[in-house]
């Protein structure tokens, strides 16, 4: 059986690189599509050992994920592989901490979730400039430090969620051995994302990529735009182009997937066995579908629910995606048929602009703006068919 490549050039900081396609663990199929806690651990366990027994062997869990249910789930579905089979991730969730003890507790609280003794890669979750004065509380960088001389860190680095600047400045306030950033055709120029990869080889680090899809809208894009990729590649999954986009870039050790469904499983596994970069037909024809999409001017939110709970109760990263889908196929009809079929508690008129989201959302998106657009387009859409 073909197993899931990996890179091969090497690096100072790591000993051995993980699998190329690494597996997020925060978009798990649920039973109940209104509780996020609920995974349905049979279907998700069922993806995990197929992907396992394909060579997959990164697994990026964190604190939050799935309200808090990721990291014992993950616990309890890796137990049965052998420790030194698998590299785990997790991450400190820092705005939940304002104390040296937070983070003594809570990365205890992660090992015994976790069922393990050490984490292989371990990050400081979503840096930005705010979340760094965190990690500027005396002792918090040196305890880090210890836990990674001890052994219960192999790997410590940091996910990130900011500009090039704050990067930088970043990169320079420790000895990171990795980064994770948000990388795809979409962001290299939409939130430079081209800057950040280049800091990031400029100081030798290797690189984990996440959102290589955009939470999902990179396999899905517009129909002239998926067309164009269609036609170059009859048989390849238009997300296979984002995939491979960001496996092709040198630095990169791991490109991270949210899987859902065991569909997306088998094929990133697939794009990423016996894995061949991008040539330069495939990059220009790449660059045109992306010129085309872009024209279809998406809120570029990528599902990751940091904005929720909105205390007004709109379910943001929902609505956003059903204006999305509106963008990229046009069809007011089925706009309508979405958007109704949200609780209507839940819709973007219920948004008060407290700007309460505003501070928490990492791709900057002006949600209370846009959830008056939103909601002016659905009442015009309304009173026309009335
Ligand atoms: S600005 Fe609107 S969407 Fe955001 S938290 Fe406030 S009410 Fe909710
Ligand atoms: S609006 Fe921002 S914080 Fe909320 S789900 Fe989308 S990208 Fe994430």
């Amino acid at each position: 059986m073909k197993h899931v490549t990996k890179k091969k050039k090497t690096f100072n900081k790591i000993e051995k690189n993980p699998s190329l396609l690494g597996f997020g663990c925060m978009r798990f199929p649920l039973l109940d599509e209104e509780d996020s806690t609920s995974i349905d651990e049979a279907r998700a366990e069922a993806m995990i050992d197929f992907a396992y027994k394909r060579g997959v062997n990164y697994f990026d869990t964190a604190y939050p994920y799935h309200g808090g249910a990721s990291e014992p789930f993950m616990g309890r579905v890796l137990k049965k592989y052998p420790r030194d089979r698998f590299y785990l991730a997790s991450k400190m969730p820092g705005w939940e901490v304002e104390t040296l003890d937070d983070v003594k507790r809570i990365f205890d609280e992660q090992l015994k979730r976790c069922q393990v003794d050490y984490f292989d890669y371990y990050l400081c979750h979503a840096l930005s400039e705010k979340n760094l004065e965190v990690y500027k509380i005396p002792g918090v960088m040196a305890y880090l430090s210890a836990l990674k001389a001890e052994g219960k860190i192999k790997y410590l680095g940091f996910s990130f969620h900011d500009t090039p600047a704050v990067l930088e400045e970043i990169i320079a306030y420790h000895d990171w051995d990795f980064v994770q950033l948000q990388i795809n055709y979409l962001d290299w120029d939409f939130q430079d994302a081209k800057r950040q990869y280049a800091l990031a080889k400029e100081a030798g680090l290797p690189v984990i990529v996440m959102e290589p899809v955009r939470g999902g809208t990179l396999a899905h894009l517009s129909k002239p735009a998926a067309q164009l990729l269609k036609h170059h590649h009859p048989k390849l999954s238009i997300a296979s182009w984002a995939m491979r986009y960001v496996a092709s870039l040198d630095q990169v050790i791991c490109v991270l997937s949210g899987m859902s469904n065991q569909e997306q499983t088998l094929d990133n596994i697939e794009t990423l066995t016996d894995f061949k970069p991008l040539d330069h037909k495939e990059e220009d024809t790449l660059s045109k579908a992306l010129a085309i999409f872009l024209e279809s001017r998406i809120i570029p939110c990528t599902k990751c629910n940091y904005c929720m709970p909105c205390p007004y109760g709109v379910d943001i990263p929902k609505v956003f995606d059903i204006y999305n889908q509106y963008k990229i196929d046009e069809k007011e009809n089925f706009f309508n048929h979405r958007y109704e079929a949200i609780d209507a508690k839940k819709r973007a008129d219920q948004c008060v602009s407290c700007q309460e989201c505003l501070e928490k959302c990492p791709q900057h998106i002006d949600i209370p703006t846009l959830m008056g657009e939103i909601d002016r387009f659905y009442q015009k859409i309304k009173a026309a068919k009335t």
